[in-house]
């Protein structure tokens, strides 16, 4: 899922939905219950239950049955998205869909990087919820973009592995609103941000 920005907005919403219904529609194999660290299952439950990421953000951003899918998507409990997915139009990056925590902090962060006039050293919007595995692989961890609260932007020059190409002060600004960036990890991930201080992780 990317978008070119100040583009056709309609034709963002298009994919943003036709992202969900990709997720939605894949057919689901297994049925997982994601639930918070302190209420891990003991050995006895079979059930599968998301490491660190997926249960420090379950506590934070609520808890969901979800099933997978064979591509590594995921698709979370209905009533879950309900309460907690919502779409909004936001300056530079237009329709967006996210959860409702992630929206304000994020529509603060863009409205600062369009008052400082670095809008324009961003090109594409690449997705937030977007329910899948890291990497799309099912033997990795949750995604944050699982519960909507990481942002992919500028994805063609900001792949895993390299420097890329965000500006300095547009991740400064990201980080003050409680951000933290791909770019600063060990095997880079520069085109995304995610919501940090929340998690304490
Ligand atoms: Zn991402």
């Amino acid at each position: 899922m990317s978008r070119t920005l100040r583009r056709s907005r309609r034709a963002c919403s298009a994919l943003a939905v036709a992202g969900l219904l990709a997720a939605c529609g894949s057919a689901g194999s297994e049925s997982s219950r994601l639930v918070p660290q302190s209420r891990v299952p003991q050995a006895a439950d079979a059930d599968p239950v998301a490491t660190l990421t997926g249960g420090r953000a379950a506590e934070a951003f609520g808890a969901f049955s979800y099933r997978t899918a064979a591509d590594g998507t995921v698709e979370p409990d209905a009533d879950w998205v309900r309460e907690n997915i919502r779409t909004a139009e936001l300056p530079v990056v237009g329709r967006v869909t996210c959860h409702r925590v992630m929206l304000e902090r994020l529509r603060g962060a863009l409205a600062e990087v369009e008052a400082s006039r670095l809008a324009g050293t961003l090109t594409t919007y690449d997705g937030c919820y977007v329910p899948r595995f890291i990497a799309s692989d099912p033997a990795r961890p949750l995604s944050l973009h699982t519960w909507g609260v990481a942002v992919d932007l500028d994805a063609a020059t900001n792949q895993r592995g390299v420097a890329g190409t965000m500006h300095p002060q547009v991740v400064e600004i990201f980080k003050r609103w409680g951000f933290r960036w791909g770019g600063d990890w060990r095997h880079t991930d520069p085109m995304h941000f995610e919501l940090g201080a929340s998690l304490d992780v």
